[in-house]
């Protein structure tokens, strides 16, 4: 007999997690698994929550366990798998009935299926959910997009299963179609940024402070105490701290400095290029794990480019020395994070005028202020001043942000200085000292380019006076 609230397709760790998330807050779930074996495992944690859940072994059996009209969660692999899945419900279905794809889909495909579906009267929801396991255990942030009515039928069981903020459940519609599912993108972005920025600071205290991963820990500790207070300082304190059990050494120092990127933090990147725009902090990060990736040749460039430190004793005199204290490098993490907000926030601006969803950034700022992996104490303030207004869509140029950078950027420069003359290598946060110094001046240097691009290829440029299509006069030059 028809009975279930709500369906789930996909008992992965996330898949597992949210369907046990739902059943403790007392919705009735069927869930279903190609894998039968994890229907298995998972239907036993329901029962010692009490929870009502039933097991599917098939599709069909999961579709007619379910009142009508019927919401489906899929949260299986984004790509094909998402297809793979709708394909097989597709026939059981009826007009009415919703899909909600709540894995790391990339937008482009929510449109495409949105566009798939909808003309054969089935809601499809994009829905974007950030916290790893333990979010979708015990909530997480949710960003979704679909249509209000959509929304309006699941709001409920969403807000119950989501994180909160002094109360406030960290869910909302972001706007139609791929909003939800952008809106994670770039928060999967500043992420990418916020990890690398942080992995910066460790560097600059291992490899110039000579500190112990066990000393540093007590720092982050210190920082999270602080404006710095996230969720990723705070599991980095932890990380620092804890011991290998195999080999008696810190932990962080028996892992393979090496990492891939792909999904979340590639489109990021490709989407922001489309859109005419550079989240250069967030490129500096998927960047920088691609060089992380390229571990053998860094072998070899270890023996063949000379460490600066290695270089003349007179050399390293004349550079001189800056010696960075602990609370300026808590200031320069300060600013270069504020700054890779800030281009994750233009990025959000630019797809809303390209796409016209409506998106409200100060509500994105409030969503993603509890359950997802870039919540951090900031982003109450971030919302406030998204509320009263950033100038050019700029988070940087709201009145607040704008004097805190006044007082930590001076840090970040010194950070950035003493890393450069130590060859220590800061992409994210030397990238996020350049945006910022170019934001700052109303003149660059672009003039020139357009001089260079008119003298080799008779490009025209615009002059001050306001003429345009214009041409030096390079003939003879
Ligand atoms: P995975 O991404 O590892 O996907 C595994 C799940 O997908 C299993 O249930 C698997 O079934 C199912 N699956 C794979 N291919 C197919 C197919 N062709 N047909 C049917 N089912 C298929 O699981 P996660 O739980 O890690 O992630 C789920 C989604 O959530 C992904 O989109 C991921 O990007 C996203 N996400 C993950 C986070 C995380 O921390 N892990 C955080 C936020 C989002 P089977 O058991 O039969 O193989």
């Amino acid at each position: 007999m028809a009975q279930a609230e709500i369906g789930l397709i996909g008992l992965a760790v996330m898949g597992a997690n949210l369907a046990l998330n739902i059943a403790e807050k007392g919705f009735s779930i069927a869930i279903h698994n190609r894998s039968a074996g994890r229907i298995d495992e998972v239907l036993p944690q329901a029962d010692a929550l009490k929870g009502d859940m039933i097991g599917c072994r098939t599709p069909e059996e999961l579709v007619a366990s379910l009142k009508s009209p019927r919401s489906i969660i899929i949260m299986v692999k984004a790509g094909q798998p998402v297809d793979d899945v709708i394909d097989q419900l597709l026939p059981l279905l009826a007009p009415g009935d919703t899909l909600i794809d709540a894995g790391n889909a990339n937008f482009h495909d929510t449109r495409r299926r949105l566009n798939r579906l909808k003309p054969m009267g089935f809601g499809f929801i994009g829905m974007g959910v950030s916290g790893g396991e333990e979010g979708a255990r015990h909530g997480p942030s949710i960003m979704v997009g679909g249509t209000p009515e959509e929304y309006a039928r699941l709001e409920t069981i969403l807000q119950a299963i989501a994180a909160k903020f002094q109360g406030d459940p960290c869910v909302d519609l972001m706007g139609p179609d791929g909003a939800g599912h952008f809106v994670k993108t770039v928060h999967n972005g500043i992420e990418y940024a916020d990890m690398q920025m942080i992995a910066e600071v460790y560097g600059y205290l291992r490899d110039q402070g000579q500190l112990q991963p066990k000393a540093m820990a007590g720092m982050f500790q210190t920082w999270n105490k602080g404006p710095l207070k996230s969720y990723l300082i705070e599991i980095t304190g932890k990380i620092l701290a804890t011991t290998d059990p195999d080999t008696g050494q810190p932990m962080v120092d028996v892992i393979e400095d090496r990492a891939g990127q792909k999904g979340t933090g590639r489109w990021t990147l490709i989407e922001a290029l489309t859109l005419g725009q550079s989240a250069s902090t967030i490129e500096a990060a998927v960047g920088a794990r691609s060089w992380s990736a390229a571990k053998q040749a860094r072998l070899v460039g270890e023996d063949l480019l000379p460490d600066p430190d290695g270089e003349t004793t007179k050399q390293a005199e004349q550079d001189g020395e800056i010696a960075i204290s602990d609370a300026e490098l808590e200031q320069a993490l300060l600013a270069a994070k504020i700054i890779a907000y800030s281009q994750g926030f233009s990025l959000l601006s630019a797809a809303d005028q390209q796409y016209g969803w409506d998106l409200d950034l100060a509500r994105i700022a409030e969503i993603w202020r509890e359950g997802c992996i870039i919540r951090s104490a900031m982003l109450d303030d971030m919302a406030a001043a998204a509320r009263s207004g950033m100038p050019h869509g700029h988070l940087i140029f709201s009145a607040s942000f704008a004097a805190r950078l006044a007082s930590s950027v001076r840090s970040l420069r010194r950070f950035v200085a003493s890393s450069a003359l130590h060859g220590l290598a800061t992409p994210a946060m030397s990238s996020a000292l350049a945006y910022y110094d170019t934001m700052r001046r109303a003149r660059g240097t672009t003039n020139l380019i357009q001089a260079q691009r008119d003298f080799f290829g008779a490009h025209g440029f615009e002059r001050l006076d306001g003429r345009a299509d214009q041409h030096g006069p390079w003939q003879g030059q």
